[in-house]
């Protein structure tokens, strides 16, 4: 671990940690970035249309998206990651990372998650809390877990990332399942970063995530507040089962099973945990992106576990890569490479 002297200025109780260390974390973003970019040309495909189509491997950025974006352009799950990162720019914590998704929504992206503008619409940062509330305490996407690396990404290590991390993935998604499974993952990244064997990360970052009581967290910092108190009984309630459905899909991940590549929160992190088991970022990622149905959020987080792993991104894939979309502190015609280096402080 390492803490260069300028490198940790955030406004946040992380000052209290070593960071760890930014190349590490610009990589992480470059790579989540550049597998959610090479699953855009197969979201929503079958399998078999993608084989048919495309071939059994997948080396490079293709033409397909269903949103129109071109080869070599990231989709909704980096340009909120990025959204985040702004977000914390503002220096104002958790109120600028909401401040910094409401940015990105406010210019009509091609593509957002039903429970995402569900969420910002109702506005505050019990707006996750109310539109799970709508969806009768059903909805559990994988709107929260595809952007939470994010928070690792700009500097949280420890007990502050597992905090964090629940308070950003509850401002859209505060279904137990969907804010277990985010603390569970950063959790992760983090452990690999520091050099744990895979298998041995994950039980660790299992640990954390019990160790947490996320209810009481997003409670005291207003997600559920008090005339919300029907979201907070019904966390409370699923708290415990939602925790054993997190462990019990990091398992199977773990044991390379996978039951679908929906975007159902579990059967994301199920999958993620099972493709980055492989030695290399393209026998990591690839099967991601052949699998298609929610394929580049898959890959995205396939893709941050990759980067957290220190695993390198084919040097082809770097100079093409875009974010497909323009907003406040963003444009579309950026290179990642070129810029992300001001989103990771
Ligand atoms: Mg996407």
């Amino acid at each position: 671990m390492e803490n260069k002297a300028g490198e940790n200025d955030l406004v946040t109780s992380t000052n209290t940690f070593p960071q760890p260390a930014r190349q590490a974390r610009l990589n992480t973003l470059l790579s989540l970035s550049a597998a959610d970019a090479l699953g855009a040309a197969t979201e929503f495909k079958t399998p078999d249309a993608i084989r048919a189509h495309y071939g059994e491997t997948f080396p490079d950025y293709q033409p397909g998206s269903v949103f129109g974006f071109a080869p070599g352009e990231a989709t909704d799950d980096s340009q909120m990651v990025a959204a985040t990162l702004l977000g914390y720019a503002r220096g104002t914590g958790l109120d600028g990372v909401l401040a910094g998704l409401n940015d990105w929504i406010a210019t009509g992206p091609p593509d957002v998650g039903n429970l995402t503008r569900d969420a910002l619409r109702k506005g505050g940062l019990d707006g996750g809390a109310r539109a799970w509330a709508s969806s009768n305490f059903q909805s559990a996407g994988n709107g929260g877990l595809m952007r939470i690396a994010a928070v690792w990404i700009a500097g949280y290590t420890e007990e502050a990332l597992a905090h964090e991390s629940a308070l950003v993935t509850a401002l859209t998604h505060a279904d137990p399942r969907c804010v277990h499974a985010s603390v569970f993952f950063t959790a992760f990244l983090d452990a690999l970063h520091g050099g744990k064997d895979y298998t041995d990360a994950a039980e660790l970052a299992l640990k954390v995530m019990d160790s947490l009581d996320a209810r009481a967290v997003l409670l005291e910092r207003d997600i559920f507040t008090v005339d919300r108190r029907e979201a907070n009984n019904t966390f409370h309630a699923q708290d415990r089962d939602a925790r054993t459905q997190v462990r019990a899909s990091v398992r199977d991940g773990l044991a390379g099973k996978i039951h679908s590549q929906s975007g159902y929160v579990l059967d994301t992190l199920q999958a993620a945990v099972a493709h980055a088991r492989a030695e290399t970022w393209q026998t990591c990622v690839e099967p991601a992106v052949l699998m298609g149905n929610d394929s580049d959020t898959v890959a995205c987080v396939v893709g941050a576990v990759a980067g957290a792993r220190g695993l390198a991104v084919p040097p082809h894939l770097l100079p093409p890569l875009r974010l497909g979309h323009s907003w406040a502190g963003w444009q579309r015609e950026w290179s990642c490479v070129v810029r992300f280096g001001e989103l990771v402080k």
